[in-house]
């Protein structure tokens, strides 16, 4: 399993390798015959400008796991009772990387992560450290809302095995993402990425890894909004000021003395 692991990150990184030897080829060749050429130029200085652009984008790396997500049966009894997958919003080229545990009603609903109350929470706190939603990025370990029986009310916990299942999804958008900071919301997040159970009192508030890219694990907004208290919202307020530092941010007085 984690060799299979390794061999898709050394793959994607060899692809990637690969298609940009390739460009510098195809650039160092058209800028020589540009040069060297005493007839009329092959290749126009805003073409060789458009293929050095031109090197595969993170977007396009994330489209057809979007598209494998967006089919997948692989739980079938989330496939069946979903509106829709949830695969992640934001940009792929975020320094930071939040991650939950699953869509909720509002979220199956609208097909983007973290729009609920628990969302809006996120989003403050995001904006509060200085970044709009749009850049970062933003995704659970499930792309399915788990499914609950009939007539009842919020969200169930997700199983070990669907977290499971559901993981290798998550674990291509961080490779593809490489984000320099991962933020686990809550216990199940950790329990999904790391497969390691824990109370949040002895994993928050410090760094930990994830494949070698810090991790820092905060409560849940959902855990927020049913613990009001200034204590426990200043805790993940001082989570966050943690990643700023360590995103080398700029950090103004006032964000330093903010309470949620
Ligand atoms: N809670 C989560 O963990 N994820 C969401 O997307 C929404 C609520």
């Amino acid at each position: 399993m984690f060799r299979k692991k390794l061999r898709r990150g050394a793959k994607l990184q060899m692809i990637w390798e690969m298609q940009e030897a390739a460009l510098d080829f195809v650039i160092a060749a058209l800028e020589k015959i540009r040069e060297t050429s005493d007839r009329l130029p092959r290749a126009s200085r805003l073409w060789v400008e458009r293929l050095r652009f031109a090197a595969p984008n993170k977007a396009d790396l994330l489209a057809p796991i979007r598209e494998r997500v967006r089919i997948c049966t692989k739980c079938p009894h989330l496939a069946s009772s979903r509106t829709q997958t949830v695969f992640g919003v934001g940009n792929p080229d975020a320094e930071v990387m939040f991650i939950g545990e699953a869509p909720g009603a509002d979220e199956d609903k609208q097909g983007e992560p973290f729009v609920g109350r628990a969302g809006q929470l996120l989003t403050r706190i995001i904006e509060t450290m200085g970044f709009t939603r749009g850049e970062v990025y933003i995704a659970n370990i499930l792309k399915c809302r788990p499914d609950t029986p009939p007539g009842s009310f919020g969200n169930r916990t997700p199983t070990p095995l669907e977290m499971q299942t559901c993981r290798p999804y998550l674990v291509e958008q961080i490779e593809i993402i490489q984000p320099k900071v991962l933020v686990a919301l809550g216990a199940v997040a950790v329990e999904g990425l790391l497969g390691s159970r824990g109370t949040m009192r002895e994993l928050r508030g410090r760094w930990h890894s994830y494949s070698g890219t810090p991790l820092m694990i905060t409560y849940h907004p959902a855990y927020l909004l049913r613990n009001q208290t200034p204590s426990e919202k200043r805790k993940v307020w001082e989570d966050m000021l943690q990643v700023l530092e360590r995103l080398e941010r700029p950090i103004t007085e006032k964000q330093r003395n903010y309470f949620l």
